[in-house]
């Protein structure tokens, strides 16, 4: 199997920027059993992408495009690859409104220019990009690939190693394969200083930090001839990397927050309530969303209103009074009433400040949760980024991951 690349953009020609994402692909695509038999670079122009690529096909069964994926009007790659493939571009509400929500979560004004990038050719696949607005395409034509990547090199690697180097190494016989850790309760920096710490990473393993809704993603990736040796190489790695990382890592692979939580659960023959004022039910949501929570969900109060706090909860007037609704006493109280009053191992209680405004003099973002059990009860204390949507999603992940951390851990 051949591979050729296409690196799009004036600044490669003009030498602002050496292509390193052709250095980068060439290596990767060696391993993955499709050398790269053909590599271009090409200005922001249309007509010169299509001919570009149009050249490529002539050469190799797969053609990777990297670059002019993002919202201006220098950004031309998307038009490229649907006239290759002869069909329009069509937008793609899905992608309209990951890009809104993400705006929405930075609290940004969204340019309207930025919705170019929902606009897919008809019949290709958009491509997950984790660390970016610009989704990657796969467009495939008769028997060839053709995949569309961004050009800055960490989303370049992010959507690479998410699918299409393990894609590619499928088609040409070899194995990719990708091992992930899935991380809570620490920042993205905090995690990979420890990372770099712990492990030399050996040539041929991609390591990739993908964080999003107050989970970090530690994923690592490497091809070869078969899995077992894919396998040799990743497992020490990951066994180091659990090791230095500690309770910070709760769970592998497929595995979800809420999904873990509910398993630990189960395992332990507990039940959990809770008790929640700004996620307004999401928290229960959670954790009903999961086929088989009924063995360890009981169920949950929705004490929005701070009466309803003292009398379907059971906080006392004293700890409303003195140290507010939104305070760690107050998410004690709603963990130990839920707790009680449903008759639940576990109880959570989760308040905060969603915002946008302030409330009892604290910012918006200040959220406290606790969760009480058999051994007494934890609480945490947070200051959350965003806008009222992403406050209250990651106030979720907060409140289960406090909940996972009272949990007897899973034996393997
Ligand atoms: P964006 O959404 O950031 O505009 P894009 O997919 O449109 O992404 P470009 O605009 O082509 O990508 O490039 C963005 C930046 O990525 C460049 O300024 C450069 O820093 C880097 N970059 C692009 N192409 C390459 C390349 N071939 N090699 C190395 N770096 C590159
Ligand atoms: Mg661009």
């Amino acid at each position: 199997m051949r591979s050729a690349v296409v690196a799009v953009g004036d600044e490669l020609l003009l030498g602002d920027i050496v292509n390193g994402n052709a250095a980068w692909l060439g290596e990767r695509l060696a391993a993955a059993g499709a050398p790269v038999v053909h590599s271009a670079m090409v200005g922001d122009d249309v007509g010169r992408i299509v001919t570009a690529v149009r050249r490529a096909l002539d050469d190799a069964d797969v053609v990777l495009v990297t670059g002019g994926l993002g919202p201006t009007s220098d950004d031309l790659t998307r038009d490229a690859v649907a006239a290759v493939a002869g069909v329009p571009l069509e937008r793609r509400p899905e992608l309209e409104q990951q890009l809104r929500e993400r705006f929405a979560a930075y609290r940004y004004e969204m340019p309207l220019s930025v919705l170019r990038q929902a606009d897919v050719p008809r019949g290709a696949r958009p491509l997950d990009n984790a660390v970016g607005t610009a989704p990657g395409l796969r467009v495939e034509l008769g028997g060839q690939l053709l995949f569309a990547l961004p050009g800055p090199p960490h989303e370049l690697a992010a959507v690479a190693t998410g699918g299409v180097l393990a894609e590619i190494a499928t088609r040409s016989g070899t194995v990719a394969l990708t091992r992930t850790l899935h991380c809570a309760g620490r920042g993205e920096s905090d995690i990979a200083e420890t990372v770099e710490r712990t492990v030399t990473v050996p040539p041929g393993v991609d390591l990739a930090y993908l964080a999003g809704g107050a989970v970090v993603r530690v994923r690592l990736t490497t091809v070869a001839a078969s899995e077992a040796a894919a396998d040799a190489v990743l497992a020490p790695l990951v066994a180091a990397l659990a090791d230095a990382l500690g309770d910070t890592v709760f769970g592998r692979d497929d595995d979800t927050l809420a999904g873990v939580v509910l398993r630990r659960l189960v395992a332990a023959g507990a039940t959990v309530a809770v008790a929640e004022s700004l996620t307004g039910g999401l928290l229960g949501a959670a954790l009903t969303a999961l086929p088989g929570s009924s063995a360890a969900f009981r169920g949950g109060l929705q004490v929005y209103a701070t009466d309803l706090k003292s009398s379907l909860a059971g906080v006392s007037e004293e700890v409303l009074t003195e140290h507010g609704a939104v305070s760690r006493p107050t998410a004690q109280a709603l963990a130990l009433g839920a707790r009680e009053r449903l008759g639940a191992t576990y109880g959570v209680g989760v308040t905060g400040v969603a915002g946008p405004d302030e409330q009892e003099g604290k910012p918006a973002g200040t959220v406290h949760v606790a969760v009480a059990g058999p051994d007494g009860v934890r609480a945490a204390s947070v200051r959350l980024p965003g806008d009222r949507t992403r406050v209250r999603l990651l106030a979720v992940t907060s409140a289960l991951d406090l909940l996972r951390r009272a949990l007897p851990p899973e034996t393997a």
